[in-house]
């Protein structure tokens, strides 16, 4: 095994030398909403006895926790839809009470923010990031085929109410939404959110041809420098978004394009499925089933054993395309399965 442990005791590192110190979890494949480029309509999600229980989803977190695992991420599908989720948060902040976790976060569409902003905040979750591609109510639903905006909007402000610092995710869609980003930029800097643009990944069968979507962020940058100054800063949060000041607004911008920039080089990150599932890359193919060794003994030494040597698989980076010879999603899985 070609591992370099040259980043400090306890840490899981890859074969290139990167820590991986982030674990994105995807708590659920289930959503309430049905996003264009995510999902399809009719989707087949999976029965509920192949998820792992909540028991196990805090074990196999804490697993990663006790190797070196500074920062959790809940994601889905819509982690929030999972019935009683809110106990894997709560669970989960003792690691934030004893200093081993750094971070317990979570990706959400906002839908239930309302119910949970709260309780999220007082499991110790002090960040989250909330999905939102317009402010058109009209095109919000076409977006997501039936979303509520305005429930959404509730979901954001109870968010800020509670506390949570928010980040807002856009997805940028060449036709859908390209008008909005200039706004989205200037009320994210009113409200103190920083803001996200996404560029469109080829991750599963969702139903269309993304070709005509798909939107270089280095043109919806080069866009919004026609209304405010963005200066690049250094990215603080660990994860790929590349970050910039808006000079206007005084808020953070940032870019993630997994297209146009690759950003494998300072990849700390693997991502679980809600069925125990590991993949090393979010744009490759092989994964590392750890269900089946932490079913297999109460002690966690095979499930230890299972991470480390897919750890050791941990690929160098991932290859998207989105062009005419390249119509098939890269990788089949969509990214609700995998976790964003
Ligand atoms: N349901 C939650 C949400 O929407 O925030 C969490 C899961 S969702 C899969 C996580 C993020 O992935 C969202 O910001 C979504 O916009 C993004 N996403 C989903 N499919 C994508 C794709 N094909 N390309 C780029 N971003 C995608
Ligand atoms: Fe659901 Fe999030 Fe995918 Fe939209 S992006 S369909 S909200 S999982």
């Amino acid at each position: 095994m070609n591992v370099i442990s040259n980043v400090g005791a306890g840490a899981l590192v890859d074969p290139f030398g990167r820590a991986v110190r982030y674990l994105r979890v995807s708590v659920t494949d289930r959503c309430d909403l049905r996003c264009v480029y995510c999902m399809s309509e009719d989707m087949t999600f999976l029965p509920k006895k192949d998820l792992l229980t909540l028991e196990e989803l805090d074990r196999v977190c804490s697993a990663f926790v006790e190797q070196g695992v500074r920062k959790l991420r809940i994601t889905g599908g819509e982690p929030l839809v999972r019935r009683d989720v809110i106990s894997l948060f709560e669970n989960l902040g003792r690691h934030l009470k004893t200093g081993a976790l750094e971070e317990l976060t979570l990706t959400t569409n906002g839908t239930r923010l309302t119910d949970f902003a709260e309780r999220l905040k007082a499991a110790g979750v002090r960040r989250v990031n909330i999905s939102l591609d317009s402010h058109d109510a009209e095109r919000f639903k076409a977006i997501t085929r039936w979303g509520d905006y305005g429930k959404v909007m509730d979901g954001i402000r109870a968010a800020k109410a509670a506390g949570l610092k928010v980040k807002i995710n856009t997805v940028a869609m060449r036709g859908v939404n390209d008008d909005e980003f200039a706004d989205m930029v200037a009320w994210c800097g009113a409200e103190g959110f920083d803001l996200v643009f996404i560029e469109t990944m080829p991750m599963g069968d969702v139903g269309g041809d993304r070709t005509a979507q798909y939107l270089p962020l280095s043109m919806v940058r080069a866009n919004l420098a026609q209304r405010f100054t963005l200066e690049p800063i250094p990215d603080t949060t660990g994860g790929p978004a590349r970050y910039t000041r808006c000079v206007e607004t005084g808020g953070r911008v940032g870019f993630i394009t997994p297209m146009t920039h690759n950003f494998c080089e300072s990849c700390n990150r693997v991502r679980l499925t809600c069925t125990g599932t590991l993949y090393m890359c979010l744009g490759q193919e092989d994964a590392a089933d750890l269900r089946t060794p932490m079913r297999a003994s109460e002690s966690n030494e095979q499930l230890n054993a299972a991470i480390t040597a897919a750890i050791a698989r941990k690929p160098k980076g991932h290859d998207f395309f989105i062009d005419r010879r390249h119509k098939a999603p890269a990788v089949k899985r969509t990214m609700s399965v995998t976790g964003g």
